[in-house]
């Protein structure tokens, strides 16, 4: 699963952050975990 930094906005690799949840590229600690995009494929019977 993909994660994003909340204050860059950069995707980060699962790999990136195994140990430490830390943004590598500004340092963050906010990051989220970046949902795919499954939401819209729900129809509605
Ligand atoms: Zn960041």
């Amino acid at each position: 699963m993909a994660y994003k930094c909340f204050e860059c906005g950069k995707e980060i690799d699962t790999k990136s952050i195994e140990r430490r949840i830390i943004c590598p590229y500004c340092g963050s600690r906010l990051i989220q975990k970046a949902r795919p995009e499954v939401l819209k494929k729900v129809k509605a019977r």
